[in-house]
């Protein structure tokens, strides 16, 4: 199966279908049309066709698609089936924010480890997360074996925190910092800029308005 060549914006939709399909599986629907699911998720049913296409033949046309086949499909593209162990650096406002929050929604994820350089911190468990020291940070992301990790740390110490990481098996970095760090072409970094966001937001807002006050 070629999954390892499908488009961004396809895999960014995966996770969004799969949410919906368990819904409709916990509702008992046992299918459903390209048609309703693009009414349900907001993302156009040609797009929807297109998706699913690159995975093989997954519906038949005017039948639908089976729900419980995408989900146990989705499942596995997803790694849905393994939990992931996920480790945090930085445990400040944001960093204790996401301890919180610790995906409780999405059970196949969760933080096993947090580090900070904050002494009055580290030794503590937070939400159910040990935060360990930066000298232990090597050590415990190999033992662990973590593969990803959330950078919330301030963006002038980004870079070298990222360098250390790169030491370890880590091959994904959900980066919240407003630095783009580099790292080689064998991890992945996904960009999270909440100041950015909301800029963008606004500047929308400010030059095109909402839907109603073109109306
Ligand atoms: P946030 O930006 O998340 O709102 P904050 O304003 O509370 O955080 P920051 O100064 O951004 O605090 O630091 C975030 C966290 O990163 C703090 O807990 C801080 O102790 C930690 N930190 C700072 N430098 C490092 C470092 N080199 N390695 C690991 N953690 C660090």
């Amino acid at each position: 199966m070629a999954t390892d060549n499908i488009p961004n914006a396809t895999a960014k939709r995966l996770p969004i279908y799969y949410r919906y399909l368990n819904i409709l599986a916990d509702s008992g629907k046992k299918r459903v049309s390209s048609t309703e699911l693009a009414e349900a998720v907001k993302v156009d049913s040609a797009t929807i066709r297109r998706d699913f296409s690159y995975f093989g033949a997954l519906g038949k046309r005017g039948y639908g698609y089976e729900v419980e086949i995408l989900i146990n499909f989705f499942k596995k593209i997803l790694n849905q089936d393994k939990l992931t162990n996920v480790a945090l650096i930085g445990v400040g406002n944001l960093g204790h924010a996401l301890l919180n929050f610790n995906f409780h929604k999405a059970n196949n994820v969760r933080i096993s480890a947090a580090f900070d350089i904050n002494e009055e911190i580290t030794g503590t468990i937070q939400s159910g997360v040990p935060i360990y020291p930066m000298a232990d940070m090597k050590e415990q992301l190999t033992i662990q074996q973590i593969e990803i990790v959330i950078l919330t740390v301030p963006s002038p110490v980004a870079q070298k925190v990222t360098d250390e990481i790169m030491e370890t098996g880590v091959k994904g970095i959900l980066n919240f910092t407003p630095l783009r760090i580099s790292v080689p072409d064998t991890v992945r970094v996904q960009n999270v800029d909440l100041t950015n966001e909301l800029q963008t937001l606004i500047y929308f807002l400010d030059h095109f308005g909402t839907k109603d006050d073109e109306e």
